[in-house]
This record gives C-alpha cells, sequence and structure tokens, in this order.
C-alpha cells in the first residue's frame, strides 16, 4: 500500500526504493535562471504602417528567443540558440550521411575572387564589401563558390580518386537587404548552410545532385513540417539546373505553381504558364512560399574561371562539375514556426524546440507547495532519459502560480508540459501532462508519465 504523505522527498524515496536509486537532483536547467530578455510590447503601442511584422518576429521577439540588436541583425538568446544547434545537429547527421564533410571557410572573402567571377559588379548593391588598411576589397561573403572553388584549385594534385568530392560549413553569411523585415526571414546577417560538390563529369554531377536532394527530402521530413520542392530559377548564382524548397505561407515572398495532380511545381517567375509542364494538367495552383533551401547543379560556370582541375586516369587534366547546395538555417526556425504557430502560441517542429519537455512546479506559499520538491524530483529523472538528456526546463519560479507558468509554456511551445500539483500530493501522486504536437491532456501515475515520454520519444 502507498502510505499517504505529504513529504516529498519520502515519496521520491518510495519510488526509487526498489531500484535502489538515491534521491539526488541532478541539475536541471531552470526558468528562474534562465536569460530571456523578454520583450512585450507597451500597451498602447501601434505597429507603424510601413513596419510590417510576422508572427515569428512578434513571438520570438515577446518571449525572449531573438532579440534585435540593429535593422536586420539579430541576437540569438540562449533559447533560440539551443534551437538552431538542434537544427544544425539535424542537418550534420544527414549531410554526413551521404558522405559531406564539413570545413570552414572565412566570412572575408577577398574581392578579386569576386571579380575573376564577374559576379563583384553583377550582384549589386546587396553585397557588402570592405576594404582592409592597405585597400585591398573583401566581400562579407553572402555564398561561397568563389572560396571554395579556389581552395580546390590550389590543390597540387586532385585526382580523379578523390571525386566527388563534398564539402560544407554552416556560418553567418551577409547581405545588405535594402528593406530587412520578418525577423529571421529577410535579415542582414543569416545562419546558412553551404554545400559545394565537385564531379568528374556531368552524369556523376547528376547523380551527387540527386543525391543530395534526398538527403534535403529526409531532413524536410524529419522536421515534419509541410514543404513543397519546385523547380526554381538559378538567378545570380547560375548553373544549369536548380531546385527550391518552400514552406507554404502567406507571408513567403515567392510566387510558385503547383500541379496537384502530378505534384510537380516551379517558382512563378519560372513559368508564367497556366499547364503543368509535367502532366499537361491545366488545374495549377497558386500558393506563396517561403524559400528554406536552395540546390544548383552549376557545370562549371565557376570551375573553369578559377582553375579547378583534376587528373583523370591517364593524366588528362579536366575541369570539375560543380554543384552548390544551401539551407536558411536561421530562416528554418522562423520559418518552421511562422507555418506551425497560433496568433499567440509558438509550436516548434519537436526536433528543434528548445527544450523537449517543460516541468511546472507549485508556486512558493501556495497550498501545493509541498510538491516543489517532488517537480525538482520529476524534472531531474527525464532530464537523465536517454531521449531528453538535459532538454529539460523547470519552471521553479517562486512567486508564480502554476496556472500562468502553464499558460507560458505552451506559448513557447514545448512539445511536452509537465505539471505538478494537488493531485501530485495524493495517495498516488498523479501528473498532468500536455503533449502540444498531439493536442492532448493526460492524467498520469509517475511509472505511465516515463512510459509515455519513453513511446513518443522512440
Ligand atoms: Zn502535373
Amino acid at each position: 500500500m502507498i502510505p499517504l504523505q505529504k513529504n516529498c522527498k519520502q515519496l521520491a524515496k518510495f519510488y526509487l526504493g526498489a531500484t535502489g536509486a538515491v534521491w539526488d537532483v541532478k541539475c536541471v536547467s531552470t526558468v528562474s535562471s534562465l536569460f530571456q530578455p523578454i520583450c512585450l510590447p507597451p500597451k498602447d503601442a501601434t505597429i507603424k504602417k510601413d513596419e510590417p511584422t510576422s508572427k515569428s518576429q512578434k513571438l520570438f521577439s515577446e518571449l525572449g528567443i531573438v532579440r534585435q540588436s540593429s535593422p536586420g541583425l539579430f541576437v540569438l538568446t540562449p533559447l533560440g540558440i539551443r534551437s538552431l544547434e538542434k537544427l544544425v545537429k539535424v542537418v550534420d547527421e544527414e549531410l554526413k550521411n551521404v558522405g559531406c564533410q564539413k570545413l570552414q571557410l572565412p566570412i572575408l572573402t577577398a574581392g578579386n575572387l569576386w571579380k575573376t567571377t564577374g559576379r563583384w559588379e553583377s550582384t549589386g548593391l546587396e553585397l557588402l564589401t570592405i576594404k582592409d588598411r592597405h585597400g585591398r576589397d573583401y566581400v562579407l561573403s553572402p555564398t561561397h563558390e568563389e572560396a571554395i572553388t579556389d581552395l580546390v584549385a590550389c590543390l597540387p594534385q586532385l585526382t580523379h580518386k578523390q571525386l566527388p568530392l563534398k564539402l560544407y560549413q554552416i556560418t553567418s553569411k551577409f547581405r545588405d537587404e535594402i528593406k530587412p523585415r520578418f525577423g529571421l526571414l529577410r535579415s542582414r546577417e543569416f545562419t546558412m548552410k553551404d554545400l559545394y560538390t565537385f564531379d568528374k563529369t556531368v552524369e556523376t554531377a547528376q547523380q551527387t545532385y540527386e543525391l543530395v536532394c534526398k538527403a534535403y527530402d529526409t531532413i524536410f521530413q524529419r522536421l515534419n513540417t509541410p514543404f513543397v520542392k519546385v523547380a526554381g530559377s538559378t538567378g545570380n548564382i547560375g548553373g544549369l539546373s536548380s531546385h527550391e524548397y518552400h514552406f507554404p505561407s502567406s507571408i513567403g515572398e515567392d510566387d510558385l505553381r503547383l500541379c496537384p495532380v502530378c505534384h510537380f511545381g516551379t517558382n512563378a517567375e519560372l513559368s508564367p504558364l497556366d499547364i503543368c509542364t509535367k502532366c499537361g494538367s491545366t488545374n495549377m495552383k497558386d500558393t506563396k512560399g517561403i524559400e528554406v533551401a536552395h540546390t544548383f547543379l552549376l557545370g562549371t560556370k565557376y570551375s573553369e574561371v578559377l582553375n579547378a582541375f583534376f587528373s583523370s586516369d591517364d593524366g588528362t587534366r579536366s575541369v570539375c562539375q560543380m554543384g552548390c547546395y544551401g539551407i536558411g538555417i536561421s530562416r528554418i526556425l522562423a520559418a518552421s514556426v511562422e507555418v506551425l504557430a497560433t496568433e499567440s502560441e509558438i509550436r516548434w517542429p519537436k526536433l528543434i524546440a528548445p527544450f523537449s519537455v517543460c516541468v511546472v512546479a507549485p508556486k512558493g506559499g501556495s497550498k501545493e507547495e509541498s510538491a516543489i520538491s517532488f517537480a525538482h524530483f520529476i524534472a531531474s529523472q527525464i532530464d537523465q532519459m536517454q531521449s531528453f538528456m538535459q532538454d529539460v526546463i523547470l519552471d521553479d519560479r517562486g512567486a508564480t502560480t502554476i496556472g500562468k507558468k502553464l499558460m507560458e509554456a505552451k506559448r513557447m511551445g514545448y512539445p511536452f508540459i509537465v505539471v505538478v500539483g494537488r493531485k501530485s500530493m495524493e495517495q498516488v501522486p498523479l501528473i498532468e501532462l500536455y503533449d502540444l504536437t498531439k493536442n492532448t491532456q493526460n492524467v498520469f501515475t509517475v511509472a505511465q508519465l516515463f512510459d509515455y515520454l519513453k513511446m513518443s520519444s522512440s
């Protein structure tokens, strides 16, 4: 029989007794110590007509996830960076699965490389440039085709055996936007993953292209956010063909044409036709999209002018066939929230929520006060579970009620919210669990709660 007791330390001991574990609260992240610069707009604030805003921008700023430092430049707070690092991990895993290797190029690229390819002029005013004390020009790189091609060109003995070569980085990129807007969706500094591939022939380059596209499909499927892949324009990057990945959203800046019959789609700037070029359907649907990734089959546009050659079997030298592939890392944080959130509550792709679990503890001095240490115990137990390792935040604020904490945790969009309250003081302690992904609410015993969380993460 479970004894009636209000001392939660004893209660915890009771539960752990059988396993012989010791009552020991490991250090869990807490809301009371979190650096979260919340930025609530003043009550009488009116949004200026020329200042468009987006859901993600508003929620990120109000909830202390992202903070603007000057137009188009943003601080990612500890919450924002946690989310970004989770996304980076997913991208790293999938790219390494297809043989890509990570490196890091300098953010500054020598201006003469950009002059050689002609992009110093063709990029226009969006290109941020600086001069050093010797008067040499540099580009605050928006992308690194020149830098990476120059790197490969400088390898004296690149042979066909080393190809395909797939090199990528995840770093800050820069674009001098005339009108930065919508927070991380269109900023002047942003985090981008850029991959560059080098192949022997047009055919093998095409195979590499398809392999990388498959990895991209997997990344977006894992994010579990609705996306479309469409034929895109090659624009200023150039090349033979390209595809874009979009999150459909009314706030998107691209017009897309999607065929509901064969699911083929194009960026509207590529095809003003009302007929699907693949299946002939005349039922093309228009939608807006936020571009989150772009792939290009480049051909030899960069390798030719920057001399990226390799030696083949018989010793002859041939020019490398290239591809380049971007993913807007910081943009995806905002774009996914733009698509999934309600007007007042964030919803994350489960994989990239800053914390997966929030445990709500009672307020100090409340009737439930004696359950506070039980909440600490529950939080530290979940935080040691394989799939939630260091991924739990405990709302331990002493002066805030359970109701308010629950409301705020829902606004933050933590996928699992565990409430330790009045029911936790009953003979058999019960715990409430809110599963925001499934939009369900359950009352569980401790064992049921741990089982549920284990099941949900497998
Ligand atoms: Zn079609």
